[in-house]
């Protein structure tokens, strides 16, 4: 048995830096979903809407993340993605239907309409649930090296008490779980922001749905 049997492959982690927060206009590829929900009965009134009769989920400000994070999760028999597609070009309300104080959801069109959604839409919150449980489950045991600072990580399945030598300095770090410096989620940052969209949408379903709002979504500007 070689020296290197032993030796567990560990992975410097990538920077964490935060997700990119800049506005829609730099986006590369395409523009945002954005949902938001609003009583029925207000989005025919005229009269201007007030922004606290207006849910908004946070979501990551890249439809690629959006569209991930509802794969897989359906509303009524239907593929969520495919509901989302279907509000923004056969379900599209006409231009300028939105009433005073939601001009900036322009275009958009229903996703979801209570009463008959919200069984289905409460569904679709738990899958997103679910899904998000899943994938952001696996955890990594963190190290540090003590003398240059670079991070190595090992899934927890994985974690040996071993040394290795440093990939960038050559200081023997302990990878003994005692030593550890924390533990993080395994997720990449676009799997990441994935997982926080499916939360968010999540949390906000239910509130539309708690509230009884319809639930609509836009691409402003697309
Ligand atoms: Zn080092």
């Amino acid at each position: 048995m070689t020296r290197d049997d032993d030796i567990v492959p560990v992975t410097p982690l990538p920077p964490r830096g935060l997700l990119p927060g800049r506005p829609a206009a730099d986006l590369p590829s395409s523009v945002p979903y954005r949902f938001f929900a609003v009583a029925g009965h207000r989005l025919v009134a005229g009269a201007a809407v007030s922004p606290e009769e207006v849910v908004e989920p946070d979501l990551p400000p890249m439809r690629e993340a959006v569209e991930r994070a509802l794969g897989g999760a359906e509303l009524r028999d239907e593929r969520a993605l495919d509901r989302v597609r279907a509000a923004l070009s056969a379900h599209r309300l006409p231009p300028s239907t939105l009433p005073g104080g939601l001009e900036r959801f322009e275009p958009s069109g229903v996703f979801a309409r209570p009463p008959q959604d919200l069984p289905a839409l409460l569904r679709l919150a738990d899958q997103l649930e679910s899904l998000a449980q899943v994938e952001g489950g696996e955890r990594a045991l963190v190290w540090k090296c003590s003398q240059c600072g670079t991070r190595y990580a090992v899934p927890v399945a994985l974690a040996r008490p071993v040394v290795i030598p440093c990939e960038r300095c050559g200081t023997a770090v302990d990878l003994h779980p005692d030593h550890r410096v924390g533990e993080e989620s395994l997720l990449d940052p676009f799997s990441g922001a994935v997982n926080t969209a499916r939360r968010e949408l999540a949390d906000f379903f239910r509130e539309a749905m708690a509230r009884g709002y319809t639930v609509l979504v836009s691409t402003p500007g697309g």
